[in-house]
């Protein structure tokens, strides 16, 4: 189906004025002191369509803390650095638990069920530490974002990582929960640092948008990853990308996503479009209220889906 971009545009801008009406927009993350002063009564999508064309819609020059959405990223740049080796390490299953619980941990003897659960993203960042100091670590993911949003200006924000390492107490028990394991390479507090910072990235949904062309296999996209890499990293996202409400989601949108307590979603049509949402209310499972709504609404409209 060719998509009509001008009909595209005009729903977008309808959508976002009428979620911007609404009120039921969710809580913001408040475990994270600072982002618990944000705003929940705010929306924005970006859109970036296979032949570069860029639709926007709402307030998609405010940057947002993308949190867990970098988990993307990470594998992406691990993936890309040593190949397969990091799946002795976390699992490709679907937890059907909280993001941050350590049950399973204690279960399957410190392997967490996937990379985008918090114990399974330690993991992968810990990977990404080996060999190499925090600074080198992040660097390359910051590098990997501004070379795929074809954008210099994508920086951590100290304050929201200080606010984190403050209150991460659940992050810090299972970091050392996966050490007593054997399954940290690096000290706890060195690796939990870093996963801090790399969800202290902000960023606004046109440059996750941009940056999300990559994981699309968009051909506009200033940086390809491995087709059969691109394909493996959606499959995750459609299965884990959403917590324990990835089965929901899947259900409701049809397209693979990935959720950050930020109330970030970088949600993927596979080869036609790279898309960013973002409210930061979130709904019981810790993923955007607004922005699972939107990726519903868009999804219907546009008639995507990875299901045919
Ligand atoms: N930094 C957050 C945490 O570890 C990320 C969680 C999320 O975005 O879902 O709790």
């Amino acid at each position: 189906m060719v998509i009509d971009k001008v009909r595209l545009g005009a729903f977008l801008e309808k959508l976002a004025a009428e979620i911007v009406a609404r009120e039921d927009w969710g809580k913001v993350a408040d475990y994270i002191p600072e982002l618990a002063k944000v705003d929940p009564a705010q929306f924005a999508v970006s859109m970036v369509l296979a032949d570069g064309t860029e639709l926007n819609a709402g307030a998609t020059d405010q940057r947002f803390s993308i949190q867990s959405v970098s988990k993307v990223f990470t594998l992406a740049s691990v993936l890309g650095r040593q190949g397969e080796s990091v799946w002795v390490r976390v699992g490709r299953e679907p937890s059907g638990d909280r993001f941050d619980s350590i049950l399973l941990l204690e279960q399957e003897k410190g392997r967490p069920r996937n990379p985008f659960i918090n114990a399974g993203a330690i993991v992968t960042t810990d990977e990404l530490l080996a060999g190499r100091t925090p600074r080198e670590a992040l660097s390359e993911i910051l590098i990997f974002l501004r070379d795929a949003a074809e954008d210099e200006d994508i920086q951590i924000d100290e304050k929201v990582a200080a606010s984190e390492k403050r209150t991460g107490f659940r992050n810090a028990a299972l970091a050392n929960y996966l050490a007593s394991f054997g399954n940290l390479k690096n000290p706890p507090e060195m690796t939990l640092g870093t996963y801090f910072h790399q969800c202290a990235i902000e960023m606004t949904t046109l440059q996750l948008a941009r940056a999300g062309r990559s994981i699309a296999q968009l051909p506009v996209s200033a940086r390809m990853l491995l087709p059969e890499r691109a394909r493996r990293i959606c499959s995750l996202m459609m299965t884990c990308g959403h917590y324990d409400g990835s089965g929901d989601f899947a259900f409701r949108v049809g397209l693979p996503g990935k959720s950050g307590v930020g109330g970030g979603i970088l949600l993927i049509a596979p080869k036609r479009a790279s898309i960013a949402l973002w409210s930061p209310g979130l709904n019981g499972y810790g993923n955007s209220q607004m922005g699972t709504y939107a990726a519903e609404r868009i999804a219907r409209f546009t008639g995507w889906s990875v299901f045919g």
